[in-house]
C-alpha cells in the first residue's frame, strides 16, 4: 500500500564503516565521498537504538504498515554474529509495535558462516550479496586489499545460502557492470548461483567523472545490457532482473523498483555509524559531503529528515529533472536515471543522467523488441522432487521445502484463475477489474503476488466455477482493487458496495453512508480513496482511519500472521469462521499465537520454519460449544487454517496439525502420490468412517507431526497421546500400501514417514 506522500518507508542502516574488500570500483572508499574517515567503525547499541525509536515513531505518526531497513556498509557482517544479534532483536522489538519490518543486507559475502546464516533465517534477514560475474569478471575489481580475489570466498557464501535451511535467507546478487565483462558470461555466472534476483547496476559515475566508454561509443552500457536482456527475454526470463523488470513496469504506468530509473516519489533516508541523518548513500559518489543533511538521530525526527531539500527533492517526480529530462521521450521510464549520476560541478543535479545515451538506447530497443518470452515464473526451479520428498517426510520438513511448495502453489493458482476467467463473460465491473489486474501481472508483477498468494483465491475460484459464489464476480473486482492499492498503479475501480460496506481482500473494510450499489476507488498520486455518492470519502490506509479498518495482525515478530476476521470466503472449513473478533478478543489471539509460538520453541523448535513460511492466516473458528477443539484447512485454502481459540499448548498442537495439511495439499499439487484412479477407501484409526487413499495420507502427515510434539511432552496423558497418533500412523501406512494405489513418489514418501517414526524409537522416548 503506498505510504503517504512525506512519509520516509525504506532506511539505510549504516551498520559498520569499514569493509574487508578494497573494490576499486566502490563508491564508498574510492570515489569524491571521504566521510567514512571520520565515522565511527560500528554503530553502537545506542545509535541503533535511537534510530529504531525514530523509526518506529515516524511509522506511527504516518500510519505506516510496513517499512524496510537495509542492514549495511562498509561491510555489515564485520559488525559480528553477536552485535547483529542484538540489533536485530533491538530492531524488531522497538518498530514491530508500530509497523511490520523487512530487513534486507547487503554484503560481499566473505565473513558469512552457518550462524550468521541462522541468525538472518531467524529474524526474516534477506542478504544480498556483491558478485560481478565469474572469476574474471569479479577479480577485475573485487578483490582484497593485498589484490587478492575474493571470488572462490563469494561463492562459499552463496553455497551457504543455497542450503535447503538458509534459502530463506537468500535475497539475491548484486552485479556492477563493467564493459569488459562478456555480458552473456556474466548473466550465465550469475544464473548459476541460482539467486531468487538479481540487479544489475550502472557503475557509479558523473559528468566530473564520466564512465569509461572505449573507442567512444556512443552507448555501450546500452549495447552491454541490451545482450543481457535478449538473453533474459529468449530464456523466458527465468529471474527477476530489477532494473528490466522496472522499466517494464514503467513502460506500462506502473510502479519502478529501485531509485535508479522510474519517476516514482522515492521516501528513503541514510543512518551513518555515528548516528548522522544523510541523503540516498549513492550520492557519495558525487563530491565530499555530498550526502550530508546536518541532523543527527538524536536531534532530528524523521519528519525533518523528509523536509531536508536533498531527500524531499526524491519525491518530486519530473518537476525535480532538468528541462532536457523533462522533454524527454523516455521521461517515464528513465526518470532520469539514478540522481546522483546527474551530478556536474557548477550545475548540480541540474542535467540528464551522465548515462543518459544508454539509458535512452536501452529503453527505445526494449520498446522495439516486444517480449514474446514466457511470463516470468513465479517459482524458482525446484528441486529434485525427491528431495523434496525426503525433506518433508522427516515431519517437520524445512523452510526451503516449504517455501518451494508454497512458491509452485502460487503460481497454481494464478494459472487457473486466469484459465477460468481466460474465456468468462464477466459483467462490469469484474470485466474491468479483471483487465486491471492482468495489467498489474503484466507490468507490476510483484504487486500482483499477493493476489496470487491470497489465502481464498482458490476457494473463490473453485466456488465461482461451481456457481455455488453468492458475491461472484464482485470479489473478483475486490481482489483487483487491493492489488491495486498494493502497486500504486493509478487506477479509477467501481467497486461493489454491500450492506455499506467494502472489503478489499488482504487489506480491510471500509464503511460508507451509502445506499448506492458502486463506489469508486481511486489510486492516484500514492492515495487511495473510496468514494460513493452522499458519503464522506475513506483513506484506505495502512493504520485504522476515520471509516477503515485495516485487517488485524497477529503472532510473534518471528511469525507475523493475518488473523482474518473479515473475508467472506475465510468460512470455507466444516466448522463455522468465529464472528468479527472484538478489540479484546484480536489481541486474545495475539496472545495466544505468541504462547502457541513460544510452546513450539521449547518442545519443537524445528517446526518453527515451517509453520513461518507454511501459515500466513488464521482464521478464528467458532468455539465448540462442547468444549472438543477444533482446527481445520480447506484444501483450496493457501497458506491458511482454521483455529477455535484453546489454551496455548493445545494451541501449538492444532497449528501444526493444520500446518501439515497445508504442506501435504501443496504436494498434492506438484506430484500424485496415489493413482487417482484408485477409488477405494481405507481404515484409519482417528475416524470412524474410512478414508479414500489421499485423505489418509493427510492424516498420517498431520498425526505424524501430533505425535512428533507429543513425544515431547511429559506425563502418562502425553505418552498416552503419542502412543495413539503414532498407532494410527503405521495402521494408516499399512492400509495404504496395501492398497498398492501408491506411486513410486508415494511409495518413497511412505517409506521416509516410517523412517522418522522409526528414528524416534531409536532416540527413545
Ligand atoms: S534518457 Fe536522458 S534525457 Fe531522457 S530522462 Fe533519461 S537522462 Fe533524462
Amino acid at each position: 500500500m503506498s505510504a503517504q506522500a512525506a512519509a520516509i518507508t525504506e532506511f539505510v542502516l549504516k551498520v559498520h564503516s569499514r569493509c574487508d574488500l578494497r573494490c576499486d570500483h566502490c563508491y564508498i572508499y574510492v570515489h569524491r565521498d571521504r566521510t567514512w574517515k571520520d565515522r565511527p567503525r560500528a554503530i553502537s547499541p545506542g545509535i541503533a537504538h535511537l534510530a529504531a525509536q525514530r523509526i518506529a515513531e515516524h511509522a506511527r505518526d504516518h500510519g505506516l504498515h510496513r517499512v524496510r531497513v537495509i542492514l549495511h556498509g562498509g561491510e555489515p557482517l564485520l559488525l559480528g554474529a553477536e552485535r547483529l544479534r542484538a540489533l536485530l532483536s533491538d530492531l524488531r522489538a522497538t518498530v514491530r509495535p508500530a509497523a511490520e519490518i523487512d530487513l534486507v543486507l547487503q554484503s560481499n559475502g566473505i565473513l558469512l558462516d552457518e550462524e550468521l546464516c541462522r541468525l538472518f533465517v531467524e529474524h526474516g534477514v534477506l542478504v544480498g550479496i556483491s558478485l560481478d560475474g565469474d572469476a574474471a569478471a569479479n577479480d577485475r575489481h573485487r578483490r582484497f586489499r593485498n589484490g587478492a580475489s575474493s571470488h572462490a570466498e563469494v561463492l562459499r557464501a552463496l553455497e551457504l545460502l543455497r542450503r535447503p535451511e538458509f534459502r530463506p535467507a537468500y535475497g539475491g546478487l548484486l552485479c556492477t557492470i563493467d564493459l569488459a565483462n562478456d555480458p552473456i558470461a556474466v548473466y550465465e555466472a550469475l544464473l548459476e548461483q541460482r539467486p531468487p534476483r538479481i540487479d544489475l547496476l550502472l557503475p557509479h559515475a558523473t559528468w566530473d567523472d564520466p564512465p569509461p566508454r572505449p573507442g567512444g561509443a556512443a552507448a555501450p552500457y546500452a549495447a552491454w545490457l541490451l545482450a543481457v536482456y535478449r538473453r533474459w527475454v529468449a530464456d523466458g526470463r527465468p529471474v527477476p532482473i530489477r532494473l528490466f523488470d522496472s522499466l517494464r513496469s514503467a513502460a506500462a504506468g506502473g510502479p519502478s523498483q529501485t531509485e535508479a530509473v522510474g519517476l516514482d516519489a522515492i521516501g528513503l533516508a541514510t543512518i551513518e555509524t555515528d548516528g548522522a541523518w544523510e541523503q540516498a548513500d549513492s550520492l557519495k559518489t558525487a563530491f565530499h559531503g555530498a550526502a550530508a543533511t546536518g541532523f543527527h538521530v538524536r536531534t532530528h525526527s524523521l519528519d525533518e529528515v523528509a523536509a531536508h531539500p536533498g531527500v524531499a527533492v526524491q519525491r518530486q517526480g519530473a518537476a525535480a529533472l532538468s528541462a532536457t529530462c523533462r522533454d524527454c521521450e523516455v521521461l517515464a521510464q528513465c526518470g532520469g536515471g539514478l540522481r546522483a549520476h546527474r551530478y556536474r560541478t557548477g550545475g548540480g543535479f541540474d542535467n540528464p543522467s551522465v548515462y543518459c545515451a544508454d539509458l535512452k538506447e536501452l529503453i527505445l530497443s526494449m520498446r522495439r523488441e516486444p517480449d514474446t518470452g514466457r511470463p516470468a515464473p513465479i517459482v524458482a526451479p525446484a528441486p529434485a522432487l525427491d528431495a523434496l520428498l525426503d525433506d518433508l517426510a522427516t515431519g517437520a520438513g524445512s523452510a526451503e521445502a516449504v517455501r518451494t511448495l508454497l512458491d509452485a502453489r502460487a503460481a497454481v493458482d494464478r494459472t487457473l484463475l486466469i484459465d477460468t476467467l481466460a474465456e468468462a463473460d464477466l459483467p462490469e465491473p469484474a470485466a474491468r477489474a479483471w483487465a486491471l489486474l492482468r495489467r498489474i501481472d503484466a507490468t507490476a508483477p510483484e504487486a500482483a503476488v499477493p493476489v496470487w498468494r491470497h489465502p481464498w483465491l482458490r476457494v473463490w475460484t473453485m466456488r465461482y466455477l461451481d456457481g455455488v459464489d453468492k458475491s461472484g464476480p464482485d470479489y473478483l473486482a475486490r481482489l483487483a482493487g487491493a492489488a491495486a492499492v498494493r502497486a500504486g498503479v493509478e487506477a479509477e475501480l467501481p467497486l461493489p458496495v454491500r450492506d455499506g460496506r467494502i472489503h478489499l481482500p488482504g487489506l480491510g473494510i471500509a464503511t460508507l453512508a451509502t445506499t448506492a450499489a458502486l463506489a469508486t476507488l481511486t489510486v492516484e498520486a500514492g492515495r487511495c480513496t473510496l468514494r460513493a455518492p452522499g458519503a464522506d470519502p475513506v483513506e484506505v490506509r495502512d493504520g485504522a482511519g476515520p471509516g477503515w479498518r485495516p485487517v488485524l495482525r497477529a503472532g510473534p515478530e518471528q511469525w507475523p500472521v493475518l488473523l482474518d476476521d473479515l473475508d467472506e470466503q475465510r468460512d470455507c472449513h466444516e466448522w463455522p469462521a468465529a464472528d468479527r473478533l472484538t478489540p479484546a478478543a484480536a489481541l486474545a489471539w495475539d496472545a495466544r499465537l505468541r504462547d502457541a509460538w513460544a510452546v513450539l520453541g521449547r518442545e519443537a523448535p524445528e517446526y518453527r520454519p515451517a509453520l513461518r513460511w507454511g501459515v500466513h492466516t488464521v482464521a478464528p473458528l467458532a468455539v465448540n460449544p462442547g468444549g472438543a477443539r477444533r482446527s481445520a484447512t480447506h484444501r483450496d485454502a493457501f497458506a491458511a487454517i482454521g483455529v477455535a481459540a484453546t489454551d496455548a499448548p493445545a494451541t501449538a498442537i492444532l497449528l501444526v496439525h493444520e500446518l501439515q495439511h497445508v504442506k501435504l495439499g501443496a504436494l498434492l499439487d506438484l506430484c500424485d502420490l496415489a493413482d487417482p484412479a484408485y477409488l477405494g477407501t481405507v481404515p484409519v484409526g482417528w475416524r470412524p468412517d474410512p478414508r479414500p487413499v489421499e485423505a489418509a495420507l493427510q492424516g498420517i502427515y498431520a498425526h505424524l507431526a501430533v505425535a512428533d510434539l507429543w513425544r515431547r511432552r511429559p506425563g502418562a496423558p502425553a505418552r498416552a497421546s503419542f502412543e495413539d497418533s503414532r498407532r494410527w500412523v503405521l495402521e494408516a501406512i499399512d492400509a495404504v500400501t496395501g492398497t498398492r494405489a501408491l506411486n513410486g513418489e508415494g511409495q518413497r514418501f511412505v517409506a521416509g514417514v516410517l523412517a522418522t517414526v522409526d528414528g524416534w524409537a531409536a532416540a527413545g522416548p
